[in-house]
């Protein structure tokens, strides 16, 4: 028995709007169809890598509702006719105040949105030829969901898990413990070798932040043993920059 090749799938991360937003690019080298996980803005940015690696996008997903991972996904589906999947549900009332959210940071252009389908736990999207799977992981928000390759070994995990940090809480309906048990149930269980875009900031992998992130690793959070730590909001505010 010979196992089936992977397919030739390539990635290129796309920083957008102010806060520098992670949105991914992948693509199958040989269909030329094209998927982007997080298009939050600066839209013409996104375009024109499409033009640039000769593209055509199949896939719009969304990880969260915040308006720097989903504020241009509305246009992009207008200009493409291509549907928008995720997140969960309970992302809906974010969904409902990017405009507001990116006026807030003084980017103008981004818009509310409706999902055309919303993600649940568990959850298969197929594209290029691979199997891409679904986790609801909230915390950071009620309705965030992560997307994962296990052949690829990569996960596209928003602003649940950073190299070194984890995603803020201290919005309404976020909620520190679930998080803590998001990122210890759904993602741990991956695999150490697992790689993940976060929503902000360089890549990492889950074992390294086992050992080191101050918020998660495996001495904090007794993954396999001891209790969370209560969360620290005050202290939240200060070391987490990122929505
Ligand atoms: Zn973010
Ligand atoms: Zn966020």
């Amino acid at each position: 028995m010979t196992a089936a090749a992977p397919p030739p799938l390539q990635i290129r991360i796309l920083p957008v709007t102010p806060l520098q937003q992670n949105c991914s690019l992948i693509w199958n080298e040989a269909t030329k169809h094209a998927a982007f996980v997080d298009p939050g803005g600066d839209i013409e940015k996104l375009t024109g890598a499409l033009e640039h690696f000769g593209l055509t996008l199949t896939r719009i997903w969304l990880t969260h509702g915040h308006f720097d991972h989903a504020g241009a996904a509305a246009e992009l589906r207008e200009r493409t006719g291509v549907a928008i999947e995720g997140p969960h549900r309970d992302d809906q009332f974010w969904l409902d105040q990017i405009e507001d959210g990116a006026r807030r940071y003084g980017v103008n252009g981004l818009r509310d949105v409706t999902p055309d389908r919303y993600l649940e736990d568990s959850d298969v999207l197929e594209f290029g030829g691979a199997r891409f799977d679904v986790a609801h992981t909230p915390g950071h928000t009620p309705g965030h969901v992560v997307i994962h390759n296990a052949a690829l070994k990569i996960a596209f995990v928003g602003d649940v898990l950073f190299a070194g940090s984890i995603g803020r809480t201290d919005f309404p309906r976020g909620d520190h413990g679930q998080l803590i048990a998001s990122i210890t149930t759904k993602l741990w269980p991956l695999g150490d070798d697992v790689t993940f875009v976060p929503g902000h900031g360089p890549t990492s992998t889950f074992g390294r932040e086992r050992q080191s992130n101050p918020f998660v690793a495996d001495r904090l959070t007794g993954y396999a043993g001891a209790e969370t730590q209560a969360a620290d909001i005050a202290a939240q505010r200060t070391t987490k920059r990122y929505t």
